[in-house]
């Protein structure tokens, strides 16, 4: 079943809306939030995953625009400076979803964005400051 991951936008009066709960009970998909950043009475953030059938995830972002949500294509993203990066693997030991992977012969730290759960375990680890995460 396809996956895809949104940027949210909500504007203060939405802010506490159980919008979950009807993308699952109106719309059949499966959502899974990755990060908030949500107060009452405030603008909020979301990124959030979502699960379904294509003409079921068209119908519930409709749904969402129509509350007043702003709907956009996922854009957080950790980003690697690679000039600071010593490829100490660290950042790979805490990854549970095994998104960061070191291929030491190769000196690179391989990053699979799908894999990522946007958690920060890499960025507290990372003894160089190398990894940030951006949402
Ligand atoms: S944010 Fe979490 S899931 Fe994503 S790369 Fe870092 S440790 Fe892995
Ligand atoms: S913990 Fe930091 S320095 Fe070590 S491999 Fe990961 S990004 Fe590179």
């Amino acid at each position: 079943m396809p996956r895809k991951r949104f940027d949210l936008t909500f504007p203060p009066r939405q802010a506490t809306k159980a919008i979950t709960y009807h993308l699952v009970k109106d719309f059949d998909l499966v959502p899974n939030i990755l990060r908030a950043a949500i107060q009452p009475g405030q603008e909020g953030r979301m990124l959030l995953e979502l699960t379904g059938r294509k003409e079921d995830f068209e119908a519930g972002i409709a749904f969402l625009e129509a509350e007043g949500i702003t709907v956009s294509p996922a854009a957080s993203d950790i980003r690697l400076d690679e000039e600071t990066c010593v490829l100490c693997g660290l950042c790979t030991a805490v990854c549970k979803p095994h998104a960061l992977e070191l291929a030491f012969e190769e000196g690179v730290l391989h990053f699979d964005k799908d894999k990522c759960v946007y958690c920060e375990a890499c960025v507290i680890a990372c003894p160089r400051r190398a990894i940030t995460l951006s949402f």
